[in-house]
């Protein structure tokens, strides 16, 4: 006699993600050391330090989730903003919920800005989150998103601005030398931008980031006269970031592929941009744009609108690892964008530190590494 045994349809699965029980920030100024302006000079006094928002989330059942916020200059008015108005929401929640609560958030909180330092605290949530279920899981995040395309990602160098013909050329020179392929320009002047490519001539693509400038007539001019140096992308050319008719009038010029969204707030502003004819490459921040669960939802966007899909990242804490396992997730896998600068210190031992212009994908469970704490206590400014 056959006996067929019946299954356990009510029973609940345990899990081992478990209940959020304690939230904090902690934030980390690394001082950096480079022969170049700070990109973000916010502020009237621009500090050559970095930084890195952590946001900490503990479970009752023991495991720790790490997150990170879009943050420059030591700005403790956001985390003072993420400390005050999110993480008390995220209290008792079952860590599993990650759509929920990122929903609860979104929900509770639109009045104060879907685009901005209230998403950034609501992507570090995310983040950690994501941290937390890979953990439970006991694997590396990447397998949680469909598993790794490839092992290891292809880095550009990002460069810091020089606002020199010597010092961006030094720069791409010493760039190729470490064997990177892709090369990132953040200068505004054609001298520096010419330079720049004459001296990755045959041996990098070069990318330029202008990050806003211009207005519509002036970035025309600029379009024109930037045409043969063979950009790879043109980021960012018109002011303000959401002037999307704008940045359609320079793609309609067919001069170049125009890239953007480091400054949109969720998939609806990727939404628009495409709607307006505005990019060729998609760029969101897993720190700024909603988190891993955002930008699962726009790669998806970008495959079904044949946009591409190249996440900005100028992050090196958890926004960093958690780009690498997106990013190694997704076919054809996306250039990793990396700031091309040293710092005082490491947050995670050199684990994140390209070789040859590739990063491996991290293969322990969640995000992959956990923060050193002894470079956190050195170098934490609140
Ligand atoms: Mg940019």
């Amino acid at each position: 006699m056959t006996v067929i045994q019946k299954p356990e349809i009510n029973a609940e699965p345990t899990s081992r993600a478990g209940r959020i029980v304690k939230a904090e920030c902690i934030l980390v100024a690394l001082p950096l050391q480079a022969d170049a302006k700070p990109v973000w000079a916010f502020s009237s006094a621009p500090k050559n330090t970095f930084d890195t928002l952590f946001v900490r989330l503990e479970t009752d059942t023991g495991l720790v989730g790490w997150g990170e916020a879009f943050s420059r200059t030591e700005d403790l008015s956001l985390k003072s903003l993420i400390e005050t108005r999110i993480l008390p929401l995220v209290i008792g929640e079952d860590a599993r919920q990650i759509a929920a609560i990122k929903h609860k958030l979104e929900f509770g909180l639109h009045n104060f800005g879907r685009v901005g330092p209230t998403m950034y605290g609501i992507s570090a949530v995310d983040i950690a989150l994501w941290d937390i279920a890979a953990k439970a899981a006991g694997l590396p995040l990447v397998d949680l998103l469909g598993g790794p395309v490839a092992g290891e990602v292809e880095v550009y160098a990002s460069l810091l601005r020089y606002d020199s013909e010597e010092g961006v050329a030094a720069a791409v020179r010493a760039a190729v030398a470490e064997g990177y392929r892709y090369i990132k320009l953040h200068e505004t002047t054609y001298p520096e931008i010419a330079a720049a490519c004459a001296a990755a001539a045959g041996q990098a693509a070069v990318m330029l980031d202008v990050n806003c400038p211009w207005s519509v007539t002036e970035a025309l001019e600029m379009d024109a006269r930037l045409a043969p140096l063979n950009l790879f992308w043109f980021e960012e050319p018109v002011w303000p970031p959401e002037n999307f008719r704008g940045l359609a009038r320079i793609r309609a010029e067919k001069r170049h592929r125009i890239a953007a969204g480091e400054n949109a707030g969720s998939l609806h502003g990727f939404v628009a941009m495409v709607d307006a004819g505005a990019i060729d490459i998609a760029q969101p921040d897993v720190a700024k744009t909603g988190g891993v669960t955002e930008l699962l939802k726009i790669a998806a966007f970008c495959e079904a609108s044949a946009i591409q899909f190249v996440p900005h990242c100028a992050l090196f804490g958890p926004g960093l690892l958690a780009t690498i396992h997106i990013n190694a997730s997704r076919q054809p896998v996306p250039l990793l964008e990396r700031l091309y600068c040293q710092f005082d210190a490491d947050l995670y031992r050199g684990a994140t530190s390209p070789v040859a212009g590739k990063l491996a994908v991290p293969r322990t469970p969640g995000l992959g590494f956990e923060p050193d704490p002894d470079v956190i206590d050195r170098y934490r400014v609140g």
